[in-house]
This record gives structure tokens, C-alpha cells and sequence, in this order.
């Protein structure tokens, strides 16, 4: 419901093809995936959110399992995010009409079909739809990647609110793909304020990257998680799904169980 491709039923069957036994959707900044769509037959579903933050012009994503779908101390923040991609999306539309680009907002309003986490995916789509570009490739290479006239920075709510809040609300704030960082000293910062877990095991980590980071989870007591990023069949080809070792993700189902 924020920058996947598939809807979330599409999405649960392809858990249910690949044989996924435990899952979440994290959607970026809206819980709206859960409660549409039915799990497969034995899948066990965990709720979670992935919120945007800006740290020090880092784009960190911090993670929340377990939060409740009601009314919780997340629904603020996650409002305020929606907010400011909502005037940030205005803002890439007002830069690329400048630019020359014809395009309005209703136009990208159109493409994330309701959705209230709006991002540069739907930008893009909506200039190919308008045959002003001939693919979202091409969109974010020629408009919408850093340095081009669409491109605006985020600016959405610190990491520190975001583990305060998704720890409030009773869920269990995680750093998401670490490896994505470009500053990794912000780990052992968060670590420091209230961080709960690392998702160490992600496709784009390479073996070193894995290493250090079980170390670090080691070192701050934090619990390993596995992420897979899933957005779309033609960039994450290797489909939904990730193997890890049963007992690497052991701590984390303890926490979730002590909560469910
Ligand atoms: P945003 O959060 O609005 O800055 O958009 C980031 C999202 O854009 C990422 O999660 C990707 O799904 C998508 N994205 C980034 N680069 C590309 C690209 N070259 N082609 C297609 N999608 C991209
Ligand atoms: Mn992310």
C-alpha cells in the first residue's frame, strides 16, 4: 500500500507459493496492508510497519513489529510522514513542470491509487502513463534521482521519535537494512536510545556486511531480524522469502511471542 507493486493479497499468495511460514508486510508509513489480505493456510503473520526518518541526511528506515492496528502512539507520526509526502510529492510536481515536465498532481494522486504513503515510484509512474518517459527507469534517471529537476529530499520524522513511539505503542523498533546506510556510527547511536533489533540478514548484505552486523546485535543486545525489501517481481527477481537459521531468529520470536 505505499511503493510495492503488487496488492497485498498478491503479494500473501506469493508467501503461500514460495511456502513463507512467518511473515510481514512493513509497508512505508501506513498500516493499510493489514485486513487486505488473507494469509495463507499455516503462514504466520506478524504485523509491522516500516517508517521513514531523516537523520543527519541519512534516510533510515526504522522498523516496528508487532504494533497494534488501532489507534496507537504510531498513528501520529504515521500521519505526519503521510503529510510530508504529500508536500514533498507537490514539490517534485511544481520542479518538473518548471523543468518543462507536463504533469500535476492529480496526475501522481491518480497513480498511488489512494494510498497515503506517496513517494517517487508514483511520480514515476505517472510520467509514463503520460508517455513523457518510457519507464520508471528512465523517470528516475533522467528526473527523479538525486541531482535531477524532480528530485526533493525527504524530511520526515527522526529515528529516535520513531523507536519512542513504535516502543509506546508496544511494539519492537528494528534498523532496518544497515547495510544501506552511509553512516553506520548511527547504529551504536540508536543502540544507545532504544533500539530493540538489527536486520542483519538482507539480500544486499554481502558476508562482511553480515558478519558486522550480527556482531553489532551481539555487542548491544539486540535481536536479529530478516528483511527481504520485497517490491516488485522485476527488480527483486528472486521473488518473496528469505531463509535464515531458526535459532539466529530465536531472540526475536521470543519478544514477539512475550507481546502477541
Ligand atoms: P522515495 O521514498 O519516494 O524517495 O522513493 C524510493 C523508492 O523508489 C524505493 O523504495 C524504490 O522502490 C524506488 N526506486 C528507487 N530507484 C528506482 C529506480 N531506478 N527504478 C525504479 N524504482 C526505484
Ligand atoms: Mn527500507
Amino acid at each position: 500500500m505505499s511503493d510495492g507493486t503488487l496488492s497485498p493479497q498478491e503479494l500473501s499468495d506469493f508467501m503461500g507459493e514460495r511456502g513463507v511460514e512467518v511473515f510481514a508486510i512493513s509497508d512505508h508509513d501506513t498500516l493499510a496492508a493489514y485486513g487486505a489480505f488473507t494469509p495463507p493456510p499455516g503462514a504466520r503473520v506478524i504485523t509491522a510497519i516500516e517508517i521513514n526518518t531523516t537523520w543527519r541526511e541519512n534516510e533510515v528506515h526504522v522498523l516496528g513489529y508487532g504494533v497494534p492496528l488501532g489507534p496507537s502512539p504510531i498513528n501520529e507520526l504515521l500521519e505526519y510522514n503521510q503529510v510530508q509526502r504529500r508536500i514533498r510529492a507537490e514539490t517534485m510536481v511544481e520542479r518538473l513542470r518548471q523543468a518543462g515536465y507536463t504533469l500535476t498532481l492529480e496526475d501522481v494522486l491518480r497513480e498511488s491509487g489512494g494510498a497515503l504513503a506517496i513517494g517517487r515510484p508514483h511520480v514515476a509512474k505517472a510520467l509514463v502513463r503520460l508517455g513523457v518517459v518510457d519507464s520508471v527507469d528512465a523517470a528516475f534517471k533522467q528526473a527523479l534521482s538525486r541531482g535531477k529537476p524532480g528530485y526533493v529530499p525527504q524530511l520526515y520524522t527522526t529515528p529516535e521519535h520513531a523507536i519512542q513511539k513504535i516502543t509506546a505503542a508496544g511494539g519492537i523498533p528494528v534498523l532496518a537494512h544497515p547495510g544501506r546506510l552511509r553512516d553506520r556510527i548511527l547504529i551504536d547511536e540508536l543502540a544507545e536510545r532504544g533500539l530493540r533489533g538489527l536486520e542483519v540478514f538482507y539480500p544486499l548484505h554481502d558476508a562482511a556486511d553480515t558478519a558486522e552486523f550480527r556482531e553489532t546485535a551481539r555487542r548491544y543486545g539486540l535481536v536479529m531480524t530478516a528483511g527481504m525489501d520485497f517490491h516488485d517481481i522485476r527488480y527483486h527477481t528472486r521473488g518473496v522469502g528469505i531463509d535464515v537459521d531458526e535459532q539466529d531468529l530465536a531472540p526475536f520470536f521470543d519478544l514477539i511471542g512475550a507481546i502477541a
